[in-house]
Formats: C-alpha cells, structure tokens, sequence
C-alpha cells in the first residue's frame, strides 16, 4: 500500500517534515523525506497530529451496496443512448428525436445543451444521453455501473459497418446493453438496407426477422421518417427490460456533463439512477460536494426535484466534477465534505505519484 511520502504527508498537511519523522522514529518507523508511507502509517501519523485522516480505497468507497425491497421498486422510463460510426447520423437523429418526441406544448423550447434530453411518445418518457465520451462511459463501467439501458445503433444505409460501429456493438457486449438498429439515411439514392442487416450478422447483431434478438428500424434522420416508429421500438425493447428503481431513497447517480458556467458556478448534469434528488440536498460528485442551490431539467426549467431515470443539472457545487463520477446525497454536510476531501487527497497524491514515476522513468530513459 503505497501512500504519501513522508515529504508530501508533512505537505498536504501542512506540518513540519522533521516533525512527521520524528513522530515515525517513535513508532519504531524509520524513514526518510522520500519514502512513502503506508495507509495505516498516514491515518496513525495523522492522528497523532491531531487530524483525522481516513484512506480510502476506491473499492471501499465505492462499494455502497443498496437494499431495495421488491415493493419499492416502480417502473422508471428507459435511458438511452446513441451510438455509431462519425457522420452516420447521431447527431442529426437526436435532433429528429427531440422534435417528434415533444410533447406539444413544449415544442419549440429546447434550446439547451446539457448533455441529455427527455422525450416523450404515447405518454411515456425515454431519456436520450448525448454520446458522452468514450473514457467516462469506461470509467462508469469499471465502477459496476449501467448507465444506458438501450444502445440506439446508427448505421448509414449507404456506407454500412465501420470501425466505429464495430467499437459500439462491442461496447454493447461488454457491458450487456441490448442494440436497437436505427437503419439510417435511407432516402439516399445508394441505400441498401439489407446489406447493413448482412453485414451486421457477422458481428452478432441479427434482426429479429432473421431469429435474432436484435430490433432495426429503417428510418431517415434528415427526412424525419419512421423516427416515431424507433421511439415506439426503443420502449418494446425497454418493456422487456422491465427498468424499476426506487424513488423513494437519497438520490444517486452519474455525472454525464460538468463545467464551469461563467454566471451559474459549477454545473453538473446527472443523471438519477436511485431515489429523488431535492433542492437543498447535500450532494458528493466525485470530488466536489456542495448543497443543490437549484435542479434545472433539459428544457432549461427550474424543477423541485428529479427522480430516477431524469436528467438534471447541479447548480451549487464547490468545484467542476468530472464526468463518469458518481454522485450521491448525503445526510450528513461533514460526512460530504470529508468524503469529497478524502477523494481531493487521494486525486493529488495518485498525480503526484504519477509524477514522480515519470521523472524516475525520465531519468532511466536518459541514463
Ligand atoms: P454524426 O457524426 O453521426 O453525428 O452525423 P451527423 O448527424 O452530423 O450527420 C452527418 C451528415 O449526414 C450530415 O451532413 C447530415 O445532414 C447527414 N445525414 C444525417 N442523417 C441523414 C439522413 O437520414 N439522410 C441524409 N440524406 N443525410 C443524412
Ligand atoms: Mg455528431
């Protein structure tokens, strides 16, 4: 267990160096300005200081098991997102997505980027997250966490598999996410449907209609055809999800956008995944905490609250978390605070550590 050495403990501190190794020498630990000590050494050390220090290691932080009884699950709306190979059309289909999927009232008023949106068809809601990059998607799997529901595949009708298409379908696998094929561009002069759905088969992608489990839907993002046909698909597929969660809990999450808003702070867009988010709620993301000032849904309204599956931005952290973070309310502003200073810590030593590796690296690569 490699902590701080013995220099950056005394630093991050705040103490005098010689002081931290004259109270080692008394443990019976003699070690010098540039050795690290270990866990147990830096919480001792510390505690000896007066300061509570408490390491903590990212499975045991993370490791925040929830019980929900049967009875206090209810269904929640499918979170989806959309994938496929650059200039396939993601984009352009999202944007059809969110225009036949707004209620009418609303149509017209989205004018945010937030990294998410909620639609709605037939009186149910399906939440689109705007493909968020590669490495918060990789960060929030190696934490366990589903994130996506329903991957939305897109692949042009007149260009067929790429490597990005490929990329997605076995990010799909890995993460045991089921693929809804949006077939698209078919108004193309040089479409060809069929030969995506052949070429689609040697990647284990097979259409339902060829026994297969895979939904696909012919549709064109600029023509905005067949797009209520996807939306009705996409919730076929979520039926058979049966997606429940509690909504009556502390909320957590994941951070899928952050930044720094000139006006507004730090922003950050979660998405819930367990219980109801309030304002006034005391939240952790990643190494920021703060007390929600206020929740702003995607449609840019001010909300009192956000349950399981919804999208909502943070306003009132204390610093920009990064996305793929997880967040969660706490009961207790100390226990946020402290957890948020334990991974604050941690964060600088890991850098710091990577810092010295490369400069000893640096220096065996010149010798
Ligand atoms: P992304 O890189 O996957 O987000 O792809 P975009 O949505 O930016 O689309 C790439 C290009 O394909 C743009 O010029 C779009 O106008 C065009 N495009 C997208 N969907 C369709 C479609 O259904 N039909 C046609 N003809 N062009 C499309
Ligand atoms: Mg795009």
């Amino acid at each position: 267990p490699q902590g701080a050495t013995v220099a950056k403990f005394a630093e991050l501190l705040g103490v005098a160096p010689n002081d931290v190794i004259k109270r080692l020498f008394m443990l019976g630990q003699v070690l010098t300005l540039t050795q690290s000590m270990s866990d147990d050494l830096v919480e001792l050390i510390a505690d000896d200081m007066g300061r509570k220090v408490r390491v903590v290691s990212p499975e045991e932080e993370y490791a925040v098991v929830y019980h929900d009884s049967e009875a206090d699950l209810l269904p929640r709306p499918p979170v989806v997102t959309v994938m496929g190979h650059v200039d396939h059309g993601k984009t352009s289909l999202l944007d059809a997505i969110r225009h036949t999927g707004v209620v009418e009232s609303e149509a017209g008023g989205i004018t945010q980027h937030i990294g998410a949106s909620v639609v709605e068809i037939d009186g149910r809601r399906i939440t689109f997250i705007d493909t968020p990059g590669h490495e918060a998607f990789t960060a929030m799997r190696a934490r366990g966490a589903q994130v996506t529901d329903v991957i939305v595949l897109v692949v042009a009708a007149d260009d067929g598999v790429m490597p990005q298409t490929i990329e997605a379908i076995n990010h799909a696998k890995a993460a045991d996410v089921p693929i809804v094929v949006a077939v698209n561009k078919i108004d193309k002069p040089g479409a060809n449907p069929d030969r995506v759905r052949q070429e689609l088969t040697e990647y284990g992608v097979i259409p339902e209609e060829w026994g297969g489990k895979n939904m696909f839907v012919e549709v064109s993002a600029k023509k905005k055809l067949h797009i209520d046909d996807l939306l009705e698909t996409i919730l076929l597929q979520a039926d058979v999800l049966e997606l429940k969660a509690n909504p009556n809990a502390d909320a957590s999450g994941f951070v899928i956008e952050a930044n720094l808003d000139k006006g507004r702070g730090p922003v950050a867009t979660v998405l819930i995944q367990r219980g109801t988010l309030k304002t006034g709620d005391v939240v952790v993301a990643g190494t920021s905490y703060g007390r929600v000032r206020a929740l702003v849904d995607p449609r840019g309204t001010h909300v009192a609250d956000a349950k399981p599956a919804d999208p909502v931005e943070i306003l009132g952290l204390s610093s920009v978390p990064t996305a793929g973070d997880e967040f969660r309310v706490f009961a207790d502003e100390r226990d946020a605070r402290k957890l948020a200073d334990e991974r604050q810590l941690r964060e600088r030593l890991a850098a710091q550590d990577a810092k010295a590796h490369m400069s000893l690296d640096d220096l065996f690569s010149r010798i």
